[in-house]
């Protein structure tokens, strides 16, 4: 277990944590000089918590390294991310609930479009919509296999996940997509000897897979990738002896919540007043929330400079029903940069923000932003000391020696 240092200096208490992660958060001038997409961002109430408050960045994962979701949150959540590895089929498949245990398989599916040679005409089946594929994911969980057990669960529009669950089975596997269109899929690759089992267990199923969809118009193949197993992480409650709730509106954050053993809150709507309104039905049963947005990172893939900064400010207006909570400290970041500018995840550091009274000690700074950010208090430190920081201002570790 990671922390062996912090595990005997843990102590209870009843303080409450917040960690608030704006997926891709950082960004870049879009000129060669200019504001950053928080910069521009209008954040009156961020702004009073960074000038009463501490500000400094984060590397992810390592200096120049562009990291994926996954590791990212591993790295906020207190793991390193280049000793643990998550698989996106595992992410995918605890997003949708679907349990994972050691040996088993999964992977993440999408429906896709072939012509009557075979050949790939949409990799996404014209993105039918989540009402279309659920009888068409019925269809597939009809599917049985010999000696195996196949499960079949709808993600989101043309995506699904499958789990197998049996013996002597391996996810040392290549992917079916091609990543093109214009040629068939390819099929599934064994990349060790020993997952040449599994490779024509679900090569069958492929098939059979054509055969019931085989009367779709659009929807009639299918593609796998991201073949992953259990990951068997350590859990973050135990780890850090905090009651933990994981609030997040897409299915791969409550997966990677899920898998570090964080009670995935279920509510209605996707606004930020609705996740901080979920965090308030179930405040006096944890001791630590995370809770995500996703749609900063959508709008700086997107390249929209504009849109990112106006998801900030819906952050930042729904920001009062969150402290009206009265936790004891808020952290806010994001797992990694998504530019606008670049419209793609970056390896940039990222703006970081914690607020405790209790135990503040204050720097200069009064606006969230890169630039503040770059000369608080904090400095620039690694995403992994996330945990031991919300701790220590929580009044949760003791002195370490004598
Ligand atoms: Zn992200």
């Amino acid at each position: 277990m990671p922390w062996d240092y912090l595990r005997p200096l843990l102590k209870p208490n009843q303080t409450k944590i917040v960690l608030l992660v704006m997926d891709g958060l950082g960004g870049i001038p879009m000129g060669p000089v200019g504001p950053t997409e928080l910069e521009y961002a209008h954040t009156p109430n961020m702004d009073t918590l960074a000038a009463d408050g501490t500000l400094g960045q984060t590397i992810p994962i390592a200096p120049g390294i562009t990291p994926g979701s996954g590791p990212a949150h591993l790295a906020l959540f207190g793991y390193d991310p280049l000793v643990y590895t998550v698989g996106r089929g595992a992410l995918a498949a605890a997003g949708v609930g679907l349990d994972l245990r050691p040996g088993d398989v999964v992977a993440r599916g999408n429906f896709a479009t072939l012509d009557a040679e075979g050949k790939i005409v949409d990799r996404r089946a014209g993105r039918i919509s989540t009402e279309e594929a659920a009888p068409l994911v019925e269809r597939l969980a009809q599917i049985t296999l010999p000696g195996v057990e196949v499960t079949v669960r709808p993600v989101r529009e043309y995506r699904f996940v499958i789990r197998l669950r049996g013996e002597g089975l391996s996810p040392e596997l290549e992917d079916t997509d091609p990543q093109q269109t214009g040629v068939p899929p390819k099929p599934v690759i064994p990349r060790r000897p020993e997952a040449q089992r599994t490779a024509e267990l679900l090569n069958l199923w492929i098939q059979r897979a054509r055969e019931v969809l085989a009367d779709h118009p659009r929807a009639n193949g299918v593609l796998l990738r991201g073949f992953a197993t259990d990951p068997n992480l350590p859990k973050f409650p135990e780890m850090f002896q905090l009651r933990a709730a994981a609030i997040a509106v897409y299915p791969m954050y409550k997966g990677i919540a899920r898998l570090v053993g964080m009670d995935v809150i279920e509510f209605e709507g996707e606004r930020p007043e609705d996740e901080f309104a979920a965090a308030a039905r179930v405040w006096d049963q944890y001791d630590f929330f995370y809770i995500h947005i996703k749609k900063t990172d959508s709008k700086g893939e997107d390249g929209d400079f504009f849109g990112k900064a106006q998801v900030i400010e819906t952050v930042d207006r729904a920001l009062p029903k969150l402290m009206e909570l009265k936790p004891d400290v808020v952290i806010i970041t994001g797992d990694h940069s998504t530019p606008a500018k670049w419209r793609s995840h970056s390896w940039h550091p990222v703006p970081f923000l914690i607020w405790a009274p209790a135990s503040v000690r204050p720097d200069s700074q009064y606006r969230f932003g890169e630039t503040a950010c770059a000369q608080g208090g904090l400095g620039t430190f690694p995403a992994l000391q996330t945990m031991p920081l919300a701790l220590a201002h929580a009044g949760r570790l003791k002195k370490f020696g004598a």
